[in-house]
């Protein structure tokens, strides 16, 4: 069985960007939903859970058709899940630095540059998803929308930072005003985390 990943704050720890009611649920809830019903899909073809969840996409073909559909949904939605949270940090307004400042100043020119980007990407979504910057096979820096939980490791593309664009994840506190919550989002980047993730990429 796959395990529930441990959040790395509390949940009132994003406010006042994130309420701890809206990360409380949508950890307990809609995360746990999505592990409990991978694990479930999973246990009932007696699978032997040899793949991490990212392996296992990319091995969907081993799979019966009639299950892939919810294999890789739930699959999606703990992989983008996880990234999602350990994508945040209540160390406030860090900036990328070193390698991935690098990367993401010869891509975008600037980190201003690449946030607007980033912002605007998010603005075009149609439906529920995520943004993602990922890398590609080539190692260079893309920012990406999917749809629902698809996950970019579909694409052959390596996700680094999501920002899940579903209702349930800023709804209680911010209804429509979406595009507030996309630009508030900025402030509590774990950029650690995503300078860690693009290392981890780079050495493969
Ligand atoms: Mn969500």
């Amino acid at each position: 069985m796959y395990q529930k990943m441990n959040l790395k704050y509390g949940y009132e720890d994003l406010e006042p960007v994130i309420d701890s009611k809206t990360v409380n649920i949508h950890y307990n809830k809609h995360y746990q939903k999505y592990l409990d019903n991978l694990n479930k899909v999973l246990q009932e073809l007696n699978y032997d859970f040899k793949y991490s969840v990212v392996e296992l996409v990319k091995h969907i073909d081993e799979f019966p058709i009639d299950k892939r559909d919810t294999i890789l949904f739930n699959a999606g939605g703990v992989i983008n899940h996880e990234l999602y949270f350990n994508s945040m940090t209540p160390h406030m307004n860090q900036r990328p630095v070193g390698e991935l400042k690098k990367a993401i100043d010869e891509t975008y020119g600037n980190y201003e540059n690449f946030k607007q980007e980033f912002i605007k990407t998010a603005s075009y979504l149609v439906g529920s998803g995520y943004t993602f910057l990922v890398m590609n096979k080539e190692n260079e820096l893309e920012i990406i929308n999917t749809s629902n939980q698809e996950t970019p490791y579909l694409y052959g593309l390596t996700p680094i930072l999501a920002l899940d664009l579903w209702e349930h994840a800023f709804y209680l506190k911010y209804q429509n005003r979406k595009d507030e919550y996309i630009n508030n989002f900025f402030s509590i980047i774990d950029f650690e985390n995503v300078s860690k993730l693009h290392e981890q990429k780079k050495e493969v």
